[in-house]
């Protein structure tokens, strides 16, 4: 089956070979996801999810919130002192 690949442009993304600002844009081909840029011709093959650019639409799963706290806070508490009673 053949979709028709579409092409957007990605705003802020700037060409990482001339530095042109919001000139890539980025299609899908087959399974992968290219990005091109229309000043000189660069592309790039962008890997998976957590790519500076990517099409919205399509999310490979949600990210892993960062590790919960495994370290727990160490709460110190000075050994209480017994009154001395010089009895
Ligand atoms: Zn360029």
């Amino acid at each position: 089956m053949s979709v028709p690949t579409q092409k957007r442009f990605i705003a802020g993304a700037v060409c990482p070979r001339c530095g042109a600002q919001d000139r890539i844009r980025v299609f899908m081909e087959g399974e992968r996801t290219l990005r091109e840029c229309i000043v000189c011709d660069f592309e790039d093959e962008l890997s998976d999810a957590g790519s500076d650019v990517l099409p919205k639409g399509r999310l490979d799963g949600p990210r892993r919130p960062p590790a919960a706290s495994a370290a727990k806070p160490m709460t110190f508490h000075p050994p209480k002192r017994r009154k001395s009673s010089d009895a």
